[in-house]
């Protein structure tokens, strides 16, 4: 059932669950699983719902199983001139970072795990060297954080406040960030290095550092023009955002006041936009009367979401029983998008 991705004709837009295992301390405070998957199925069911996806991912795949169903073929994609998008949503603690590899650290040395983003990274770059021959190719990667409706450029070696960064769109430059820093790449590993400089900068920018990254959202973008060496007619340019969502937990979980509810609002803006175009996109809603203006987030992803281009959408969810109610809230705006 997972043999989608080999077809030459993707579903502009695709959803992929995944279940993160329960976590040690979860265990062993006794949580059980409230979710099941249907064998054979990209179903799930949970209390008396039951939910279907484009792919269902149970708590034991690996990043490398993951990654080879949902993504490797999306990579031809880029290539062939498609913009493509994969988008990691869920709650806080549900495997967003995990799965898109965002807070890469090559010092964590554990090179069977990695995340999607430099799996696809290491692709790119394999595909490159395969073509070189017959094509030109340039690369280059921009790195972002959408934080309050701000776009905050984590490469421009700037402190935050310094580095903020407009959105806008005109006819022949389409959607743009003037002034945003997009570094050239020509390996794997200076694109890990990229990466790897951008996150602790997400970090290192914010007090306190694990809410407000879970309250942003993150997005890593890899350009790849190619031209060909015969014929300068043949070119394409396209772009691959990886894009970590901020923690989808309603905020009145988190007895949240003040400056605290004003972030909460602002991020539900952005998802609640982006599940608004999602949903749309998938009803076949004419591309103009779609409302990507709601937010920074869907203003960005503009020429990325709907169109010429493909979108995964990877819906995380926790299987401990004192999630329930966030991971029904997940699948149900995944089931949105389909
Ligand atoms: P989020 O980014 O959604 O807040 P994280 O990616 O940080 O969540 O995941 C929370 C914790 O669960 C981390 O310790 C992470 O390593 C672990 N985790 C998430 N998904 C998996 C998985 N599929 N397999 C093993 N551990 C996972
Ligand atoms: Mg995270």
């Amino acid at each position: 059932e997972n043999g989608e991705s080999n077809r030459d004709t993707i579903d502009t837009v695709q959803v992929a669950l995944r279940i993160r295992p329960l976590m040690q301390q979860e265990i062993e405070r006794g949580c059980d699983e409230c979710i099941d998957v249907v064998p054979g199925e990209p179903q799930v069911q949970i209390k008396d719902l039951a939910f279907t996806y484009n792919y269902v991912f149970p708590q034991h795949i690996t990043q490398q199983e993951f990654y080879d169903t949902a993504v490797k073929g999306l990579i031809r994609k880029l290539f062939q001139g498609y913009n493509v998008t994969i988008l990691a949503y869920g709650q806080t603690g549900s495997g967003k970072t995990y799965t898109m590899g965002t807070n890469y650290s090559g010092s964590e040395g554990d090179s069977t795990n990695l995340g999607v983003i430099p799996q696809a990274v290491a692709d790119i770059f394999d595909f490159i060297d395969v073509n070189e021959n017959k094509f030109t190719f340039k690369v280059t990667v921009s790195f972002m954080e959408l934080y309050q409706e701000q776009c905050y450029d984590l490469l421009s070696g700037k402190e935050r406040g310094h580095s903020v960064i407009d959105i806008r769109e005109d006819i022949n430059k389409g959607v743009h960030l003037p002034g945003i820093t997009e570094l050239p790449v020509t390996s794997t590993a200076e694109t890990m290095m990229v990466l790897e400089k951008g996150s602790i900068g997400r970090v290192t920018g914010s007090t306190a550092m694990n809410q407000a990254s879970s309250r942003s959202h993150a997005v890593f973008t890899i350009m790849v023009a190619k031209e060909s060496k015969t014929d300068k007619n043949l070119a394409t340019t396209s772009k691959f955002h990886f894009v970590d969502l901020a923690g989808s937990e309603r905020i009145k979980k988190t007895k949240a006041s003040g400056e605290r509810l004003r972030e909460g609002v602002k991020i539900n803006q952005g998802l609640l936009a982006l599940g608004n175009v999602i949903s749309a996109l998938g009803d076949g809603t004419n591309r103009s009367f779609i409302s990507y203006r709601d937010s920074k987030l869907t203003r960005l992803l503009q020429d990325s979401l709907g169109g010429n281009s493909l979108t995964m959408m990877v819906a995380c969810v926790s299987p401990a029983d004192y999630n329930l109610d966030e991971t029904v809230s997940t699948l149900r705006y995944a089931d949105r998008a389909r």
